[in-house]
């Protein structure tokens, strides 16, 4: 989904069609039950949203192969596990398109791993999975729009 500017750009050149806010909260929905990883653009006024997976994405899938998504993607969320609810049944690990879950007696959340995009957490049949918000020095704020995003990311790279 696109907003703001970038929705006009795509209606005037016939890359895409306007749809309402009921519309937009059923392909979330849709998103949500394929198990898709919500995907804003990086900032407080998200300028596209896009849902994906880790098989075809081209930014999931490349932070899948790293060692250590977890620690490359800006994320003030993580993924943790009640061992007392935990039933095992594994339906969390299926899900979790970085291969942050394993599961014997109970599921374990590889924090390397984990990008705390929640996909794991809706699954979960008795409320086991947790989605917990990272302590305050740990916590990111997006930048307010997208070109300061940009902007940012120019000047990072300017460095010497
Ligand atoms: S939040 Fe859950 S599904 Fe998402 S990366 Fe972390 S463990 Fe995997
Ligand atoms: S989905 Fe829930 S109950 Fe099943 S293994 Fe994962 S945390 Fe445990």
């Amino acid at each position: 989904m696109f907003f703001g500017a970038g929705a006009y750009y795509c209606e005037e050149n016939n890359l895409g069609r306007d749809i309402g806010v009921e519309e937009a909260l059923d392909v979330l929905e849709k998103g949500r039950k394929a198990g898709l990883v919500l995907q804003p653009s990086n900032s407080q006024n998200p300028a596209t949203l896009c849902m994906c997976c880790g098989c075809c994405c081209l930014f999931l899938k490349n932070i899948k192969a790293m060692d250590k998504p977890g620690r490359y993607v800006h994320t003030s969320y993580y993924a943790r596990v009640d061992e007392e609810s935990c039933v095992a049944c594994g339906a969390c690990a299926d899900r979790c398109h970085m291969d942050a879950i394993t599961v014997d007696e109970t599921a374990h959340v590889n924090p390397d791993r984990c990008i705390g995009c929640g996909v794991c957490v809706t699954e979960c049949p008795s409320g086991a999975m947790l989605y917990k918000q990272k302590e305050k020095p740990d916590q990111y704020v997006p930048p307010v729009h997208i070109y300061e995003t940009f902007m940012n990311m120019a000047m990072e790279r300017g460095k010497p």
